[in-house]
């Protein structure tokens, strides 16, 4: 299915955007930045499971930043790819975690983890997502500094057949 990224990032972040401005949130003071390439990007993906990635992505970022935090996300165009960040201004996550939080069930604290609820599942099923589209997902994070989460999807621009007489 040839799907505009750009229009689904969009999409998500607005949600996003509503939820945080909720009775629920609206006290935290999170803030949502996006830097989002000007152009329609499309891509053969599965819509539906790329929105459970970005969710979830998003989900943790909100989930483990301080009141007042921002959220930073861009999407570019390099090379042969798309490229999403996620970047938080949260409690960060520990060197020798940060290889492990993509496995089943692995959470960094679990008495942390416990009290914010989830299962520990979101990152792996991302990664498994991601995978099934050839793309990687990756994360950084500088010590108590927050966390930037990469998401690379392959992308080929579609080259309009050329007409001509000769
Ligand atoms: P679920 O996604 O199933 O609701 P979860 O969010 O705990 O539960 P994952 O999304 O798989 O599980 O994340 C795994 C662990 O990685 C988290 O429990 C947390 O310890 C750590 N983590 C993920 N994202 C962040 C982040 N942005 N900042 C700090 N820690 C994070
Ligand atoms: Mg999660």
């Amino acid at each position: 299915e040839l799907i505009d990224l750009t229009a689904l990032f969009t999409q998500v972040l607005t949600r996003f955007d509503m939820l945080l401005d909720s009775e629920e949130y609206r006290f935290k003071n999170y803030k949502i930045e996006r830097n989002i390439i000007n152009e329609a990007i499309f891509v053969d993906v599965d819509s539906d499971k790329i929105v459970q990635v970005l969710d979830n992505v998003m989900n943790n970022a909100i989930k483990y930043s301080p009141e007042g935090g921002k959220i930073t996300c861009t999407m570019t165009l390099e090379n042969n790819q798309v490229l999403i960040t996620v970047k938080d201004e949260g409690i960060g996550i520990p060197a020798e975690d940060l290889a492990h939080i993509f496995d089943r069930f692995y959470r960094v604290d679990r008495a942390r983890s416990r009290a914010m609820g989830g299962t520990g599942l979101g990152l792996a099923i991302s990664r498994e997502v991601i995978e099934q589209h050839d793309g990687e997902i990756w994360a950084e994070s500088i010590n108590r500094d927050g966390t930037t989460f990469y998401i690379a999807l392959p992308y080929i621009p579609y080259e309009e057949e050329e007409w001509g007489w000769d």
